[in-house]
């Protein structure tokens, strides 16, 4: 059987591509990509020309069954997004999972990643966090998903289209009540920027200049509910009663 890599693309600085993933690229029988046309400018940029197929979400379920047959009859296949790691936020998932399945070896070639680059530049809690994606367009599911991490205590990173952020902040400051967070805004790119504020603060910074560019929000979890204290004249009326008995 050939090999399925799972190859990341930049999010947005195209130096960020390693020498690796150009080389995996480059030798590969085919490669499997979201948009064609996007990976079409990635591969000219690097002077590599090979066959490209399409995988994107409304394809999945047709495309990965022919893909497989062709890797486990000896081809070698790269998957790729738009931009960063295929399989978060983005197709893929399904094809490592059908791969896995059917015993075809699956490597990682890893590249950068929205989530965990906001992360690391975001000045919160890095130590535990979780994943939260985009929120639903859904009313419904979107103030169930909020009401479920309402206690939270991690720190939380979602991803977020321009044109829903402000909606977005409005949810979490109606769900949450005010909380810290980090605005990771064109994440590599020339505009590169990180806002440290407060769900309050940003909320209505937003209302007046409307937002462009793609946003990572990391977000403060919840703040662990107050240890019970006994004040001192409750503690010595305990220390009393229990030398008495
Ligand atoms: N697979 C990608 C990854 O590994 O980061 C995520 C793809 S998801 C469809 C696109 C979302 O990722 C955007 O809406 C935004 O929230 C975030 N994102 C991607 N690139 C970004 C960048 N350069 N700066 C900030 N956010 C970015």
């Amino acid at each position: 059987s050939g090999t399925l890599y799972i190859v990341g693309t930049p999010i947005g600085n195209l130096s960020d591509f390693s020498p690796r993933a150009v080389q995996v690229l480059s030798s590969v029988d085919f490669i499997a990509a979201e948009d064609t046309r996007v990976t079409l400018k990635l591969l000219t940029h690097f002077g590599i020309k090979k066959p490209l197929i399409s995988y994107f979400e409304h394809n999945k379920w047709q495309r990965g069954g022919g893909i497989l047959d062709r890797i486990a009859a000896g081809e070698n296949c790269a998957l790729v997004s738009d931009a960063g790691m295929p399989a978060i936020s983005d197709p893929g998932e399904l094809l490592v999972k059908q791969a896995a399945e059917r015993g075809i070896p699956v490597a990682a070639v890893p590249g950068p990643s929205a989530v965990v680059t906001a992360l690391a530049v975001s000045g919160l809690p890095t130590g535990r966090f979780t994943f939260e994606g985009f929120l639903s367009v859904n009313r419904k599911s979107r103030r169930e998903h909020l009401e479920e991490v309402k206690n939270e205590h991690r720190t939380m990173v979602f991803y977020e289209a321009p044109h829903k952020l402000l909606a977005t902040l409005q949810d979490m400051l109606a769900a949450w009540g005010d909380r810290e967070l980090a605005l990771a805004r064109e994440l590599t790119k020339v505009h590169e920027e990180v806002r440290r504020t407060t769900l309050s603060e940003a909320a209505e910074y937003y209302s007046q200049n409307p937002p462009r560019g793609e946003f990572v929000l990391v977000i403060h979890g919840a703040a662990a509910p107050e240890k019970e204290v006994l004040s001192l004249e409750d503690a010595t009326a305990l220390a009393r009663t229990l030398m008495a008995e």
